[in-house]
């Protein structure tokens, strides 16, 4: 074991550990309060990741509905979802989802109401934990634990879950529709549906963190342990420890778990002791050259699960990004020629929660926030902004009137 007698030694508030976005939107949150906190990264930004030159590696769609994420970035050029083409096994087929969404009510209706208690849940995030918000709304407990293919049979959308709804539900988190829950089948169409477009990230993280960049510290946490008579947290870290009456553990599920010693996380699991969240992973490659015709160059073009491409995905500049399952995926087959320009592996890339989704503040002072219930990006500002919320509302509560 490691001996961290000797490092140095610091006590504050609140240590968020992981400078994604959630635990920035936490950290800006605390901040504009006047709260002290230090946030403890290795990385800063973490999914939202570019290349050295500017090309996405991480998250790349910015939703119409993005409300908080809009404040921080601007839209990017028109890559239109809606304007992808689906691969069909022989070749790819242009989707039109946009115009079939229009034209079909019964869609409209279907996902409408979804979208109303989604939105409902999302305006109320900030304050309430979305695991409790979920339970107490009856459509969304019900799509949570549907399946999306029995969700697709009880609405008579087979037909065009398997030709247009499934390969861009499947696009959205990286994997085969069917074993997904109806929940994130319902999110992967009305990121669609709702509209969305590329995010320009180039100024986001100067945004996320500004005012506050010195309670940044670039450092790895090694373990997070509780201290004895409900005095708060002990965080051991690289080359510093803290002492915190608050911990926000902001990283995604199987390396927050890791971090956890000796304290109490049966909230990781389900009643059969699984983890309640699928992580996937995913290949991210920059490739440029010349996509053989049939793989419609210069459009997006969703592959499907059962590829070893999942997506490809054009820049203006001639860069194609590529998300594949596989390490080194036979890109001859796709380019008359290429070259890879840059690549980059996330392990985990989406997380699917399964039935049972995550308390945020699974005990007073401790908070878990992230993707781990819905992943992205806007879902993920939300449960910052919701650990934050509550440290400065119990903070207030403190201060003797
Ligand atoms: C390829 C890809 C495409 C995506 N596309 C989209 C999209 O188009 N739209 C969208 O909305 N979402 C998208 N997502 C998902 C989205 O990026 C995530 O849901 C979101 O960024 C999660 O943010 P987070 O803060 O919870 O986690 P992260 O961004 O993973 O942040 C966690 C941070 O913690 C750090 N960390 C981990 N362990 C430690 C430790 N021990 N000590 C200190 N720091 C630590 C990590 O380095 C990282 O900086 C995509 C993700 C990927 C990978």
């Amino acid at each position: 074991m490691r001996n961290t007698k000797n490092l140095p030694q610091e006590e504050i508030e609140t240590v968020i550990v992981g400078g994604g976005i959630s635990g920035l939107a936490c950290a800006l949150q605390l901040h504009e309060a006047q709260r002290p906190f230090t946030l403890v990264t290795d990385c800063v930004g973490g999914r939202l990741a570019l290349s050295d030159k500017g090309h996405y590696f991480g998250a790349v769609m910015m939703n119409n509905d993005y409300i908080h994420v809009k404040k921080h970035a601007k839209k990017s050029f028109g890559n239109r979802p809606w304007q992808s083409y689906i691969w069909d096994g022989s070749k790819g087929v242009n989707s039109l989802l946009r115009m079939e969404f229009l034209k079909i009510p019964k869609l409209n209706k279907v996902f409408g109401e979804f979208n109303r208690a989604f939105q409902q849940l999302r305006a109320q995030a900030p304050y309430t934990c979305q695991k409790q918000l979920m339970e107490q709304d009856p459509l969304l407990r019900k799509l949570v634990s549907q399946s999306a293919v029995d969700f697709v049979r009880e609405h008579q959308l087979e037909s065009l879950a398997e030709k247009m709804l499934g390969p861009v539900a499947g696009a959205v988190f990286l994997c085969d529709w069917k074993k997904m829950s109806a929940f994130h089948f319902c999110i992967g169409i009305s990121c669609t549906g709702n509209g969305a477009c590329n995010g320009d990230w180039s100024d986001i993280i100067k945004s996320l963190t500004e005012g506050y960049s010195d309670k940044i510290v670039n450092d790895k946490a090694l373990t997070i342990s509780e201290l004895s008579g409900g005095k708060g947290y002990q965080v051991h870290c690289g080359s510093h420890q803290y002492r915190a009456r608050n911990v926000v553990l902001a990283v995604p599920g199987a390396a927050g778990q890791a971090l956890l010693n000796s304290l109490d996380a049966s909230w990781n699991t389900n009643e059969q002791g699984d983890d309640n969240v699928e992580e996937i992973p995913c290949y991210v490659f920059h490739i440029t050259g010349k996509r053989r015709p049939l793989y419609r160059p210069k459009r997006s073009l969703l592959m499907g699960p059962n590829e070893d491409i999942k997506l490809f995905f054009p820049l203006p500049d001639g860069v194609d990004v590529i998300y594949s399952s596989l390490a080194a995926p036979d890109f001859s087959r796709y380019y008359e020629n290429h070259q890879v320009i840059a690549q980059r592996f996330w392990q985990p890339a989406i997380q699917l929660s399964k039935q049972v989704w995550r308390p945020l503040q699974p005990s007073s002072n401790f908070f878990t926030i992230g993707d781990n219930n819905i992943c992205g990006l806007e879902d993920s500002y939300l449960t910052g902004l919701f650990a934050a919320n509550k440290i400065i509302e119990k903070s207030n509560q403190a201060i003797p009137a």
